[in-house]
């Protein structure tokens, strides 16, 4: 059995359901402290909810002005099983079927974890004194509300003047076939709440009272228009889809029929690019909402900002990883949700996502095809080699 399978497997049987590490981390960190990494956990979380998170650094050979830091970056913890008897095979007891190792974890993201630490071995028996700077950030917080997890640590590294150079997440990114997609972005996530008030009364007297749906509705008009021609943006950008605006829950009225309500409340939610600022959005809808009269309160959640990595050192040092192992010429996307990448590109220019399938994550009998696994692990062993071919000698 390879080690990357092994310990893939190993990490499997824990059952660290978020914010439970259930001991991944120590079973790895046991592996890179033998390696000469420099372990510590930096923590913040509150009693009644424990996060652990683990940065593990292993200094170049290179003066510390030449040296780049390479980080892997990833999570423990797993999302809960759902319904135990639904689960072909126990979630948490490692299981082969049909080529595919079966269990929670398996591609989101423990196989990814399992892949780094042996891709880091193989890169060091091949290369012992590297100029690279290696780093892993590992963290139980990135299922649940990733409070107190990778932003902690990116937060304390800032503090201290620490950085990273490259970052690879190992978040599942592929579609069909490992290599196949890498995400070099995110969009940008912001909500709000909007109420727009009126007056409640008898519908059978309108004139004695005032309807905000109704208020609202030419405004809506407006807001959809705007999604409909890609307005949001300064300028289109060849990574991201257009900014888009959607509404998620919008309620008013008591329930009666002969009422006139006398509030509207709508959520709603961007998913922003880079060419769009939460500032730039905000002054967009307020002005909408005013040029129609409304009288409303509006307020204001930014769940993450925005990233984009363009192709340069690392995204060719990926690229050129995946084509020599697999053949594949990897897609490039800023496509799905948030992932912890928008904490660490803060403190790192260069972020990749790079990971197995993600077609089963989260689901009901979670799997990764085994051929897969050692895939993963050459390539980011190869990703290595390429950054460290960088420095030079
Ligand atoms: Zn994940």
């Amino acid at each position: 059995m390879s080690r990357t399978l092994q310990l893939a497997e190993q990490l499997i049987s824990r059952p660290s359901v978020t914010p439970d590490d259930a001991g991944c981390q120590q079973i790895l960190g046991e592996r890179l402290a033998r390696l000469g990494f420099r372990l510590e956990s930096i923590e913040s979380s509150p009693a009644d909810f424990r996060v652990t998170n683990l940065w593990a650094v292993r200094p170049g050979a290179a003066e510390p002005q030449a040296t780049r830091t390479v980080a892997f970056a990833g999570h423990t913890d797993v999302v809960p099983t759902g319904p135990l008897e639904q689960w072909s095979s126990h979630p948490f007891t490692p299981t082969h079927r049909g080529g595919k190792l079966y269990g929670r974890g398996a591609c989101d993201m423990k196989t990814s974890l399992a892949a780094f630490v042996v891709a880091i071995e193989d890169f060091l028996a091949a290369t012992p004194d590297p100029r690279l700077t290696l780093a892993l950030l590992l963290t139980s917080d990135e299922e649940g509300p990733a409070l107190d997890g990778t932003v902690v640590v990116c937060n304390t590294l800032a503090a201290r003047g620490e950085r990273i150079d490259y970052c690879i997440v190992g978040e599942p990114t592929a579609v069909e076939r490992c290599g196949d997609m890498i995400k070099n972005g995110r969009r940008g996530t912001m909500s709000g709440k909007l109420t727009v008030k009126g007056v409640q009364g008898h519908i059978a007297y309108p004139h004695l009272a005032k309807n905000p749906v109704h208020a609202f509705a030419p405004a809506l008009a407006e807001l959809v228009a705007i999604n409909a021609a890609g307005g949001w943006d300064a300028a289109s950008n060849a990574y991201f889809q257009p900014t888009s605006w959607q509404i998620s829950n919008i309620h008013a009225g008591t329930g009666a029929s002969n009422v006139i309500p006398g509030a509207a409340v709508i959520d709603f939610n961007f998913r922003f690019s880079t060419e769009s600022t939460p500032e730039s959005l905000q002054a967009r809808v307020q002005a909408v909402l005013d040029a129609h009269g409304l009288d409303y309160t509006l307020a204001w959640t930014i769940g993450g900002l925005p990233f984009l990595t363009t192709p340069g050192e690392l995204v060719g040092a990926v690229q050129g990883a995946i084509r020599d192992e697999t053949g594949i010429e990897t897609e490039l996307s800023t496509s799905g949700g948030t992932s912890d990448a928008r904490f660490i590109a803060k403190i790192c220019k260069q972020v990749v996502e790079l990971g197995p399938v993600n077609a089963s994550i989260h689901k009901i009998d979670e799997h990764i095809a085994v051929a897969e696994i050692e895939q993963l692990k050459n390539i980011y062993k190869r990703t290595l080699d390429r950054l460290e071919t960088l420095l030079g000698v």
